[in-house]
């Protein structure tokens, strides 16, 4: 066995120990009773009985050695701004914020809903939280009402903290407005909102409730709150994310299975170190966000930076700059990002010095081969893909250099991460399966310290939408298929629930894509199954150039579908190959990068692609329709 194995080994075969020694990672107040309870599966609890807290982990304990380092580092190239926050100026911060909190009524366990851009106070109201025993729920600044009154309805939140408006590509998105309509149509308005005037757009005040951030932070600063300890299965945020009925889910994270899950994360996959920079290219919105932007690298004693702008502005180097420029020891990307980047000028990736950094991680959607192999050899450093979920708040497939370095393989997230007794089961029969078998990715419950304890307000919600999807055993479904590799790679092969069916085949439209992609003239594409009444389902294929002007619409495109069905019969099959190759200029995308596959699927078929409040760019979709 290597020694990842053992790891892995142990921490499934004897739980209480291997947790146990990780506990000491983190500042307890109060020492555990007990490593594990789970007397009512799937219902974990980690660490009980234990007393700790997210915001003293992740400033106050480093204060001793770290007053005068870096802690946040805010770069906007939206609003051509750059402010380093060491230790003390965040701990400052903080406790301002949780002293105007508490002066608004907030206490333990009530909750803040936090819809802000990519500016430090949302970091800081998101630790002042933490501070003072409050759940915070971050809600996209992507989001529109409809979206944002679901979730303030859902949490019922004291407080709401936000801004005049967001800054994407140099174009100003108002978010007062949003959140005032979204307010108007909730049944839960919020006691008070707190907004940060960014002098972006004018504002429509609201009396008696709207708060102005800078008066409130000039009344506070100076006051330091005293840290409110909680029980370590005691929720620290609700982080909502969209399922298959359309309400939302709010998943509930604890707080000390939290901590320790992710300061042992942060040695043991991230190999991060205390003084070092993390850069994480995520949005607090997302659970990246919450793991990579804020808590993970500071409980770790690492600065993190907090990036607002896109990877293109002012140039496709902007991205490396800070990489230069801060020192940065690891970074943490998406596949979406690196493939933009693709298209830029591939000079810009050797203009900057990039010794510092040791690895690019990425995650969130699957890493193709020719995107993986491009950047790591423009970069000459490691890309490491890991795999996960919001419910899983960290890694459940990753190399895992800080326990033992492994040769990586593009497309492959590598191996279990320690904590999760993850397999590949047959969707129908529960059975586990061998090497090379596709099936259904499932972790055996409990799931690890850190991971979803329930959606909130609704255990029944939490058990039936994970814990009953396979056939005869409670274990909980990722929903992603899966295969592992003679030689104990694991493969994402997309959603089970994107699943597509060709005339009785069984198809990912992810080996699909990937095998698009491989076309030298192909940026990026899209499949998927459209229903047919001959097959069932077929593929469509939507495809983005890299160099649109290189093939005409008469003879250039379609000599290139041919040549691309080719390269799909070539390398899966005849039965994979697309129905139809679309040409388009872009994708339908969220704008955190996911393709819109759903809306795009609708859309082909004739009906309503659903709610678009997440789309980057309507037009994306116009355009598919014109193929239809
Ligand atoms: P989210 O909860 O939005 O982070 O989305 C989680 C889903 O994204 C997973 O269930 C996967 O379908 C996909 N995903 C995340 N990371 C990866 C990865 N490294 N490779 C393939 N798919 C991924």
């Amino acid at each position: 066995m290597t020694t990842l194995e053992k790891t892995h080994a142990l921490s499934i075969q004897n739980r209480e120990e291997f947790w146990g020694q990780q506990a000491h990672r983190i500042h307890w107040e109060s020492p555990h009773d007990k490593v594990l309870e789970f007397d009512h599966p799937p219902f974990a609890k980690w660490f009980v009985g234990g007393r700790t807290n997210l915001c003293y982990n992740a400033v106050d304990r480093w204060l001793k050695t770290q007053a005068d380092q870096a802690a946040l580092i805010w770069v906007s190239t939206e609003v051509n701004k750059e402010i380093v926050f060491t230790r003390s100026d965040l701990f400052r911060e903080v406790n301002a914020f949780a002293a105007m909190l508490k002066a608004q009524g907030v206490s333990e366990g009530d909750r803040v809903l936090i819809y802000m851009p990519m500016i430090p106070s949302a970091v800081f109201a998101m630790l002042a939280c933490a501070r003072i025993g409050a759940i915070h729920s971050v809600v996209f600044g992507g989001f529109a009402s409809v979206n944002l009154a679901q979730r303030i309805d859902d949490a019922q939140p004291t407080v709401i903290v936000s801004a005049d408006a967001g800054s994407r590509a140099g174009k100003v998105t108002p978010y007062k407005p949003l959140l005032d309509k979204a307010i108007s149509l909730c049944n839960s308005p919020p006691k008070a909102v707190i907004i940060e005037d960014r002098g972006l757009h004018e504002m429509n005040w609201v009396d008696g409730r709207d708060q102005d951030y800078a008066s409130l932070r000039e009344q506070y600063l100076g006051q330091t709150v005293d840290v409110t300890w909680l029980e370590s299965s005691q929720p620290s945020y609700i982080l909502y994310t969209s399922g298959t009925t359309g309400r939302p889910k709010g998943v509930q994270r604890d707080t000390g299975g939290y901590a320790v899950a992710l300061a042992t994360s942060m040695e043991y996959i991230y190999d991060g170190h205390p003084g070092e920079t993390f850069l994480c290219t995520s949005d607090i919105g997302w659970v990246v966000g919450h793991s990579y932007i804020v808590y993970g690298p500071l409980i770790a004693g690492m600065a993190t930076i907090l990036y607002e702008g896109t990877p293109v502005r002012p140039d496709g180097g902007i991205l490396w700059r800070l990489v230069q420029d801060y020192k940065v020891s690891v970074m943490f990307s998406a596949p979406t990002a690196i493939r933009v980047l693709k298209k830029q000028d591939p000079e810009l990736l050797g203009k900057y010095d990039l010794s510092s950094l040791r690895a690019l991680y990425m995650a969130g959607e699957p890493l193709d081969e020719p995107t993986a192999t491009w950047i790591s050899q423009g970069l000459g450093k490691p890309v490491i893909d890991n795999y996960w979920q919001t419910e899983t708040g960290w890694p459940i497939l990753a190399a895992q250099p800080g326990i033992e370095k492994r040769p990586t393989r593009f497309g492959s997230p590598s191996f279990p991460v320690y904590g999760y007794d993850v397999k590949i089961l047959d969707e129908q029969t529960g059975q586990e399966l061998g090497a090379g078998q596709k099936g259904v990715v499932a972790i055996f419950p409990p799931l690890p310290p850190g991971a979803m304890s329930t959606v909130w307000g609704d255990d029944e919600r939490f058990v039936q939408t994970y814990f009953t999807s396979i056939p005869g055993r409670q274990v909980y479904s990722t929903f992603d298929w899966g295969l592992v590799d003679q030689d104990g790679y694991w493969f994402i092969l997309g959603r089970t629930d994107d699943v597509i069916n060709v005339a009785g085949h069984r198809l990912g439209t992810r080996e699909i894509e990937e095998s698009v992609n491989s076309h030298p003239a192909i940026a990026e594409s899209a499949v998927v199954g459209v229903s047919d009444a001959l097959k069932g389902q077929v593929a469509v294929a939507f495809v983005v150039l890299k160099q649109p002007e290189r093939f005409d619409v008469v003879t250039g495109q379609p000599a290139l579908a041919k040549e691309i069905m080719r390269v799909v019969d070539d390398q899966l099959g005849a039965v994979a190959r697309p129905a139809a190759i679309q040409f388009v200029t872009a994708l339908p995308k969220t704008r955190s990068g996911k393709v819109l596959r759903r809306a795009i699927v609708a859309v082909c078929e004739g009906r309503d692609p659903g709610d678009l409040t997440t789309i980057e760019d309507p037009a994306t979709l116009e355009q598919i329709q014109k193929h239809t």
